[in-house]
């Protein structure tokens, strides 16, 4: 079968098609099977015949006549004649009671003629060994008694030999019959048993081709790549790897749906190939998701490596037109030198993503950084957080602070937000923003969430246990902890701990809530619904799109400190902040502005009318026990700011 054969069979009908060549051979190999018994049981019975026991009973029998006829009362004759005796009896139980008599059943009165020369040959025992030495007449009369049987023995020896010989012929032509069979069987097995091996080998050689290649753009995959590596560190040949990660990528998947993004997938890897590996000595592999990895063969130096970054950035800044869209991305790329950062694979593949994800860091535009060895540092930081991050949920090592959150206009606290703390007994104080990448990174992060969730509930309890009048605790809530089921986690949480709705707010960034929209808007309508106000934390710093502000029903919007921190020296900041302002009330929402650290600035934005601010001017996060004090001091009635004034 030609290969263009195999490939023209789709895959269901490959299954149907291997099966039925299977059940040929099988079936092939079974009548192969029934042919030859059929064949050895008529080779069986023509060797099991009885036409030479016959002969030789006949050869015997005249023998024993003829030394009879030849008696000359001599002694020796004697013994001739009783050694022949002996002779011929010992031909008969073959015949009478052994295989080869059966075949005497078919001739008419054989076994009879047989027990009959056989009864005769035995009365006439006496006669041969004890009258014969000395009654020369008793030859004559042994012979006169044997001489019908013998004729009768001769008759049904060529009787017996036409019968088998017509059973011969009959065998032949059946075996004839059965060989033709059995030769177009054998040719059956042997075409389907090559079709099958055809098959196998093919099959084993697509799988291997699969699993060393990625199914979407058919580039060599993570596997490939790391043979390639092994190959290279093997060879001592230097190269650089370059691993990309679309910058933008995801906003595409999910605002345009997966089928975009697997052709604009499709379309940065035939654009990699086209502008980078035909230009330059290179090997473009997709090691999954949005990641791509480039080997660029024979480079030592930093130098060397710029015009195949420079030629990757290029390549995927450039205007990508997926159906009709025009989509835009970038690149972020981490870059490693073989010998110089590693001697081995994995080595190499985990310094490429350390360098990969600092370029990452860098911000949405396309960036590139070549490993360092600090970032090795970074890295093995990253590591002893992940094993730590479980011990101290599980063991307390964590503990919330609350930071107030007051009114611009009477100062009065309106809300708390919680913010995770983490002294680590080696490192120190850990920025929660490092332990929430951790545990995103490493998969604690629906645990870490829960934590967090429950030990701010249980804090209300014991807060509302000895003060009546709380303002609510906003909770900021991590990437995937939309994928865990957020609403039932809070409502049993809020119900446990004998809360009542308005108590709990939770934040969410534009990032991460951008990041999975479809998810957002049900869990976040759903918590509404629970009585969970929702806040859009860091606003200004992230993805969002207005339509997207108004699509999710958010209560409050957070300005992110990097526009507050300039209001009084930069008119553009101000005229931003206004505006965000503005807008946030056309959408219903309250607006707080975040990282308020002076009376200046807390004064323009009450000015532009912003409803509620949160900074180190009118407190910085507070231990739990400090909040009732705060608020009891602070109260709803009395100015922070005028406080902090006087
Ligand atoms: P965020 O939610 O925007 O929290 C406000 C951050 O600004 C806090 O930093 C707070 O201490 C800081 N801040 C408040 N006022 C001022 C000010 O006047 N000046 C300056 N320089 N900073 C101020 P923190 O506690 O380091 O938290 C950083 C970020 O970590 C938070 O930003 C939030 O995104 C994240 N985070 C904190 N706690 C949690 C948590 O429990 N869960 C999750 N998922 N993220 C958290
Ligand atoms: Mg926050
Ligand atoms: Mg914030």
């Amino acid at each position: 079968m030609s290969d263009s054969f195999s490939n023209r069979i789709s895959t269901p009908k490959r299954g149907v098609f291997l099966a039925l060549i299977v059940l040929i051979f099988f079936i092939s190999a079974l009548v192969s099977l029934v042919q030859l018994r059929e064949s050895i049981q008529i080779l069986e019975a023509r060797y099991g015949t009885s036409v030479w026991s016959m002969f030789q009973l006949r050869i015997e029998m005249r023998r024993f006549y003829d030394a009879l006829d030849y008696y000359h009362e001599d002694e020796h004759d004697v013994e001739r004649i009783q050694e022949r005796y002996d002779l011929l009896w010992s031909r008969f139980p073959v015949l009478l009671e052994g295989l080869d008599g059966e075949h005497l059943h078919n001739v008419e009165q054989g076994t009879l003629i047989l027990q009959n020369a056989f009864s005769e040959l035995k009365k006439q025992e006496a006669e041969v060994f004890e009258q014969l030495a000395s009654d020369p007449r008793s030859a004559q009369r042994v012979r006169d008694a044997i001489s019908p049987h013998l004729a009768a023995i001769e008759r049904l020896t060529l009787e017996n030999y036409h019968l088998n010989n017509e059973a011969f012929n009959r065998g032949d032509a059946q075996i004839a019959a059965l060989q033709q069979k059995l030769v177009i069987l054998i040719l059956g097995l042997i075409i389907s048993g090559s079709l099958l091996l055809h098959m196998v080998v093919k099959e084993n050689r697509r799988n291997r081709y699969q699993a060393l290649h990625d199914s979407l753009t058919m580039m060599p995959n993570r596997a490939y790549l790391r043979r390639e590596l092994t190959d290279l560190c093997n060879r001592r040949r230097p190269f650089a790897m370059h691993m990309i990660d679309l910058n933008g990528f995801k906003d595409v998947n999910d605002s345009l749906g997966h089928h975009t993004g697997d052709l604009l997938l499709k379309a940065v890897a035939a654009r990699l190939v086209e502008l980078v590996d035909h230009h330059h000595k290179s090997l473009t592999c997709r090691l999954g998701g949005d990641e791509f990895a480039v080997l660029q063969y024979g480079v030592a130096t930093e130098d060397e490596m710029q015009p195949v970054i420079r030629q990757i950035i290029d390549a995927l800044e450039d205007e990508f037109l997926v159906e009709g869209h025009a989509c835009y991305i970038g690149a972020s790329i981490g870059s490693v030198l073989y010998p110089e950062h590693g001697h081995d694979a994995s080595t190499l593949l985990s310094r490429v993503d350390m360098a990969m994800y600092k370029a990452k860091e860098q911000g949405p535009t396309s960036s590139a950084r070549l490993f360092q060895l600090e970032m090795d540092k970074w890295q093995q930081r990253r590591h002893q957080l992940n094993r730590d991050l479980r011990e101290a949920i599980a063991s307390g090592g964590l503990h919330i602070q609350y930071q107030p959150i007051v009114s611009l206009s009477d100062g009065s606290v309106r809300s708390l937000e919680a913010l995770l703390r983490w002294n680590h007994p080696e490192l120190g104080p850990i920025s929660p923003l490092d332990i929430i990448d951790v545990a995103e990174q490493y998969g604690v992060a629906n645990e870490l969430g829960c934590w967090i969730i429950e030990r701010v509930c249980q804090q209300y309890q014991q807060w509302l246990e000895s003060d009546t009048d709380m303002p609510p605790v906003s909770i900021n809530i991590s990437p995937s902890m939309y994928r865990l089921d957020l609403v039932d986690t809070i409502t049993q949480l809020i119900r446990k701990y004998g809360l009542s709705d308005g108590n709990i707010w939770i934040e969410v960034t534009e990032d991460t809530t951008m990041k999975v929209i479809k998810e957002a808007e049900i869990v976040l309508s759903e918590l509404k619904e629970h009585g969970v106000s929702i806040a859009l934390d860091d606003f200004g710093t992230g993805l969002s799109s207005l339509s997207h502000l108004q699509q999710l029903n958010l209560q409050a919007l957070k300005i992110d400190r990097s526009f507050v921190k300039d209001i009084i020296c930069c008119e553009t900041s101000a005229a931003l902040v206004k505006n965000i302002i503005a807008i946030g009330h056309d959408l219903g929402m309250r607006v707080v502005a975040e990282g308020i650290e002076d009376r200046d600035s807390a004064a323009l934005l009450a000015r532009y009318g912003c409803d509620y601010g949160q900074g180190y001017l009118f407190s910085r996060p507070l231990l739990p026990a400090q909040i009732p004090g705060f608020c009891r001091q602070y109260g709803l009635h009395q100015s922070v700011l005028l406080m902090r004034a006087g």
